[in-house]
């Protein structure tokens, strides 16, 4: 499967000029998308991954330069498009300035502009390459190119009480050419062909690894991993999870498996035999984006699963929308009477988080606490996390 990853944002105040620069963009092959609040360009802008972003700098209550330094500390690979009415000599010193804070700046345009002239700087921002992902992931496999983000996941005690207890390992493509990938764009290729067993193996491998570290430190923490449905399906797969276990000296309960709804809707009776033997081991298991998936409630009933993870989906929903809100009440209620921990991940303001804490939802993981970091980032977070008040 061939990917090229042209996707670009636009921030700008004036919905107007934002659909001007979509469809330009689109008209030269980017998938484009446009922003008018810097709340939105925030939340846009984790998801959405763009690879240009083309930005103004005279914004409601705000000058853009704030908005490099975010793009910067967010260490994007974006390539960055100043577009704005300001003076020329104003105009060079932000794109001076976005450059000594790393940024890969594309160029800067006075307002108003030639059409013409945007087209051939957008035309000049599409990667150059696309990615083969069943080419080369085999060799991103192979000489580790392939790294992982860890998410902070955390128990909100009754007495109102949060800390953190693990993270969730997230990969992520460090590609040579087009930069720092993420999952969205090569998990789904890897299912197709089969390479997301030994992704998942390496995966398993380098958190585990990192997990002892930590503990080494002093941080002992738990670790969730991914799994796809056709790892469950391998007989063998027990026996590898015990033996890196054993090899790093970890108690079984610091692993979480974590298999989607719609995955374990699948299970063979290979699988069901597997999470049988890593749930008697101490192992936890967790149903990921719960929701979507539309199991039943037998066959939720019949699994070894300890932990509910409702979709993010609908958790990020619950700030505005009495919908939401029901549907996330339903499924911790169902996760409670059936003795599973509720884990609620998307929790993204406080409101939800409140919300959250007031169902019992025993567990959380969202942007409000912490985005996915770096593993050598996480000793410094726990030491500098306050709970969110
Ligand atoms: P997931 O397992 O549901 O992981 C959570 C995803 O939600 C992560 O995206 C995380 O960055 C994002 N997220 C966390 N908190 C928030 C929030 O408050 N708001 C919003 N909007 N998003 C939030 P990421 O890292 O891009 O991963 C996407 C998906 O890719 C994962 O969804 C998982 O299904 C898959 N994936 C990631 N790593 C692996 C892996 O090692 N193996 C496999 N098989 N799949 C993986
Ligand atoms: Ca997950
Ligand atoms: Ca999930």
């Amino acid at each position: 499967m061939t990917v090229t990853v042209n996707n670009l944002l636009v921030f700008d105040d004036d919905p107007s000029m934002c659909a001007l620069v979509e469809d330009i963009a689109s008209s030269v092959g980017y998938k484009a998308r446009s922003v008018n609040t810097s709340d939105e360009f925030f939340q846009v802008f984790g998801d959405f991954h763009p690879s240009v972003i083309v930005l103004d700098l005279n914004l409601k209550g705000s000058d853009g330069i704030d908005h490099l330094r975010f793009i910067a500390e967010n260490n994007s690979t974006a390539k960055i498009l100043i577009v704005s009415g300001v003076d020329q000599r104003t105009l060079s010193s932000a794109e001076r300035l976005g450059r000594s804070v790393g940024l890969d700046m594309l160029g800067s345009l006075k307002k108003p502009f030639d059409i013409n002239v945007l087209e051939d700087m957008l035309q000049g921002g599409l990667a150059p390459d696309a990615m083969d992902i069943d080419a080369e992931l085999p060799g991103a496999i192979e000489s580790e190119q392939l790294l992982l983000h860890y998410q902070p996941k955390f128990t909100m005690d009754a007495d109102g009480g949060v800390r953190m207890h693990g993270v969730e390992a997230l990969v992520r493509w460090q590609h040579p050419r087009t930069g720092l990938r993420f999952p969205d764009e090569f998990i789904p290729a890897a299912e197709k062909s089969g390479l997301i067993l030994p992704l998942t193996d390496l995966v398993l491998r380098q958190a585990m690894e990192r997990v002892a570290t930590w503990s080494a430190n002093g941080l002992d923490l738990s670790v969730g991993i991914n799994i796809p449905a056709r790892m469950m399906n391998d007989a063998r797969f027990p026996d590898r999870v015990f033996a890196l276990l054993a090899r790093h000296e970890l108690a079984p309960d610091r692993l979480t498996l974590e298999i989607t709804e719609r995955d374990v809707m699948t299970n063979t009776e290979t699988a069901m035999a597997n999470l049988t033997r890593l749930r008697i081991k101490g192992i936890e298991l967790s149903v990921d984006d719960f929701g979507t998936g539309y199991s039943s409630l037998v066959q939720l009933y019949r699994m070894p699963f300890n932990e509910l993870k409702i979709d993010k989906s609908f958790v990020i929903d619950c700030e505005g929308n009495e919908e939401a809100r029901s549907i996330v009440e339903i499924i911790a209620t169902l996760g409670h009477k059936l003795g599973m921990i509720v884990c609620a991940e998307g929790v993204e303001n406080l409101a939800t988080f409140q919300f959250l804490r007031d169902l019992g939802c025993q567990r959380a993981q969202g942007y409000l606490l912490s985005r996915p970091i770096p593993g050598e980032d996480i000793e410094g977070f726990t030491r500098e996390f306050k709970p969110p008040s």
